[in-house]
């Protein structure tokens, strides 16, 4: 009747109003999970494909240093109307506080489309930033964080996170410097793996950081410190002999999957060399005793 107010919505007619959203990412998650649990090759690559056309091209929905910004001037979306984004967001936070960068190693639309260059360009294309030269370099992206916060308190002009964050492409709409920049960006990590996001990303640097508290971390053998197998198998540069660099460790699998390989680690390698040995001894005295 005119006059009367207009009641709010419930929490059940909010969620069933966004359930198709909320339903989408738990899908997506899912595979996230699945995939980084079974430390499978082929569901990592369907998880950068789905991220690319999911929360990139079909959500434009990245984790920003804006969102960064938000969080420590508490000024977040309102929860009944973003549910999915607060999912989206707590898990990126709660996965990286359990794992590490989870999200820049699998779910980051735009990690995950130069994850997939990197699947297509041949290997022999590719320079490899030294170590010594890499573990320089890497904090730039820190600097990055720290000057776009600060321009952020400064100004509150937090549309400038386009010159920052290549992430605004995933939208079509951009100007033509920018393009321009996203262009060149795109094909010098054709040659350098994953340039952006080891070097440049405010939000990776920030997640950096929350990555330090991860509480499951990569198990490392003793022999890591002298065999430097991983170390060299790491394109994100996060690995120092038996140390793993968590804040640049994106859990990309590669180490873990070297780390359990019987027939490529050396800490497999000697301990069946060992038992073979053994067992040869055990069976020498008998074998002499035979007349
Ligand atoms: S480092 Fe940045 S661009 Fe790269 S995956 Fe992480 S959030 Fe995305
Ligand atoms: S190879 Fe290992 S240390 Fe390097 S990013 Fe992948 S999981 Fe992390």
């Amino acid at each position: 009747m005119w006059g009367e107010e207009e009641l709010p919505p419930t929490w059940a007619e909010l969620i069933r109003a966004q359930s198709g959203d909320l339903l989408l990412f738990v899908a997506f998650a899912a595979l996230v999970l699945i995939g980084f649990r079974r430390k499978s090759i082929p569901i990592k690559i369907a998880t950068l494909v789905a991220s690319v056309l999911y929360l990139g091209l079909y959500k434009s929905e990245l984790i920003s240093v804006v969102n960064v910004f938000g969080l420590l001037t508490w000024n977040l979306p309102i929860l009944q109307y973003s549910l999915g984004w607060y999912l989206f967001a707590t898990f990126t936070l709660v996965s990286t506080v359990l794992w590490g960068r989870l999200y820049c190693g699998r779910m980051c639309a735009f990690g995950a489309l130069t994850q997939l260059i990197d699947q297509v360009v041949p290997r022999r294309w590719r320079y490899q930033i030294p170590l010594r030269i890499e573990r320089r370099v890497n904090y730039i992206k820190y600097g990055i964080l720290a000057a776009t916060l600060s321009y952020f308190f400064a100004t509150k002009d937090i549309a400038a996170f386009r010159y920052v964050e290549p992430f605004w492409m995933f939208t079509g709409r951009g100007t033509t410097p920018l393009w321009i920049a996203v262009g060149v960006l795109l094909v010098a990590s054709v040659f350098v793996s994953n340039l952006y996001c080891r070097l440049l990303c405010p939000t990776g640097a920030f997640l950096g950081i929350v990555s330090n508290l991860a509480v499951f971390r990569i198990k490392r053998w003793s022999e890591c410190k002298t065999c430097r197998i991983c170390e060299k198998a790491c394109e994100w540069g996060a690995i120092d002999g038996a140390r793993i660099i968590q804040s640049e460790c994106v859990r990309c699998d590669v180490c873990e999957q070297l780390y359990a390989n019987e027939k490529k680690c050396p800490h497999h390698i000697i301990l069946i060399r060992k038992a073979d040995i053994m067992a040869r001894r055990s069976v020498a005295p008998t074998a002499q005793a035979v007349p």
